[in-house]
């Protein structure tokens, strides 16, 4: 890029870095070019809210094409296509993409778009995916994170593994992402993988960036997903994630370096972690198996787990249920269109008030025509109910817009479950020890890091659609410059 181009954009997403995680790592001085930036180069943390689901998908849709509406979790079910929407290898998103962001301007027009969900329109890609990690919340793979962190604790082993140049970045990333297509696990032993795998995607994706720097792509965004993993299998302060945020400052600081008055650097995140017990922790029946025991002779399965009920070929009919952390969709699956609450509640007169009964539900969600019906401790609530349990949480106005705005989506579930809070932490669908999807606590509230002088306003953002204008607008102006 030349000077009459005006200043090229980057954008750093670090994934699952909540404005309150960061702040601390700030004070405790995990992140020291970070705090440079904020103390010697005019930066701010600007606090945004992220929206529900505060999951991946839905937040850098909003970031990327300011538009994320229809994605109403980390995956979900498409009852026209009947199909699983998932990312990563074997995403199924691309099947159901043609219904998603027609007539939206991509931040990322022309530029390079790396490791993220989406294309974004984007010229380069540099052949790294978004992967959809599948944490499998094992003592193994908790180990196998111990064993890769220690590892890298050691400065002389920092010595970037895929740095200096010395390999193609398209031809390294071209190899691991055919041998993860052939289901082959790249060149380490089975038990460190995922973790080194992580860790090596971060720089695979830091080099990427660097190289669309020096070719002077106008906007770069590239997702980083190494410290959302960690909070994942440990929980989001275990010294281990804060490990991990070290070496997402050291990113921060070699792209910094890269800028050569070209570029000027964005970093922010898409939704924050908390702190979470598995549902498993407060009921030894699994949540699938509970409600299989409320629809006789029905299949129920929980995708990526199991099923319960009835056997496949004898059921009556199936219901399908996704999770995101602390939020899970429950589908009627061969209907094509979402059920209306009176019409549920006509077929399966207790069920919602049943699944709102479940110790570790903490509010479950309907929709009857444009009306939203909430359910907690087993029973409908009406509007003061609603509000004061929503403000336990947040401003109980800005969560139940929130809200309504994720039930008025078609694919949304016929019933939307929140997870319950339990000694401070959120109960999660997932075995996870660090979550996100759902809202309470930090997960639904991300930040943007910019420069002062550039007056970025993310106080009224309350869905990451919204900073999409504020960040395009940014681009525009800066490419003016120069
Ligand atoms: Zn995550």
């Amino acid at each position: 890029m030349s000077a009459r181009d005006g200043l090229g954009l980057v954008v750093l997403h670090v994934d699952g870095l909540g404005a309150d995680s960061l702040e601390e790592a700030l004070r405790e001085g995990d992140m020291p070019f970070t705090k440079h930036l904020i103390e010697a180069e005019g930066y701010a943390v600007h606090r945004y809210r992220s929206g529900i689901p505060s999951t991946t998908p839905f937040a850098q849709a909003g970031i990327l094409y300011g538009d994320n509406s229809e994605i109403p979790s980390f995956r979900w079910w498409d009852r026209e296509q009947q199909v699983l929407v998932q990312f990563g290898p074997g995403s199924t998103f691309k099947r159901v993409a043609a219904k998603y962001f027609e007539g939206c301007r991509p931040l990322t027009q022309n530029g390079a778009a790396i490791a993220a969900c989406y294309p974004a329109g984007a010229a380069e890609t540099f052949g790294i995916a978004y992967q959809d990690r599948n944490y499998s919340g094992d003592e193994r793979s908790r180990s196998a994170w111990s064993i890769v962190l220690s590892y890298f604790a050691n400065p002389w082993n920092i010595a970037d593994l895929v740095g200096h140049g010395a390999i193609s970045i398209a031809h390294t990333a071209n190899a691991y992402v055919s041998d993860i297509l052939k289901g082959r696990r790249p060149a380490t032993s089975y038990a460190v993988n995922d973790a080194l795998e992580e860790i090596f995607v971060h720089h695979l994706t830091r080099h990427a960036v660097l190289k669309a720097m020096r070719e002077g792509y106008p906007a770069i965004y590239a997702g980083f997903y190494a410290f959302d993993e960690t909070g994942h299998a440990f929980g989001p302060d275990d010294p281990y994630a804060l490990q991990i945020l070290k070496h997402v400052d050291h990113t921060i600081k070699r792209v910094a370096s890269a800028r050569r008055g070209s570029y000027e650097l964005v970093v922010l995140s898409d939704h924050g972690q908390i702190d979470t017990l598995p549902f498993s922790h407060v009921s030894d029946t699994p949540f699938g198996q509970l409600i299989a025991g409320w629809l006789p002779g029905y299949r129920v399965r929980e995708m990526k787990g199991k099923a319960f009920g009835a056997g496949e070929e004898v059921a009556a009919g199936q219901v399908n249920i996704t999770h995101s952390g602390g939020l899970a969709h429950l589908y009627f699956a061969d209907r094509a269109r979402r059920m209306r609450y009176s019409e549920l509640k006509a077929q399966f007169p207790d069920l919602a008030a049943n699944i709102a009964g479940i110790d570790g539900v903490g509010l479950v969600m309907a929709r009857d025509d444009r009306a939203d019906v909430f359910l907690a401790d087993g029973r409908e609530l009406g509007g003061e109910a609603v509000r004061s349990l929503l403000a336990q949480h947040d401003d109980a106005d800005i969560l139940l817009s929130q809200l309504s705005r994720l039930n008025s989506f078609e694919r949304s579930g016929d019933l939307i479950a929140f997870g319950a809070f339990k000694e401070g932490k959120q109960i999660n669908f997932e075995n996870q020890l660090g979550g996100h999807g759902s809202f309470g606590g930090e997960q639904a509230h991300p930040f943007v890091l910019a420069k002062r002088e550039w007056g970025l306003d993310t106080s009224g953002v309350n869905g990451a659609h919204e900073l999409h204008p504020i960040l395009t607008g940014l681009r525009d102006r800066l490419r003016q410059r120069g």
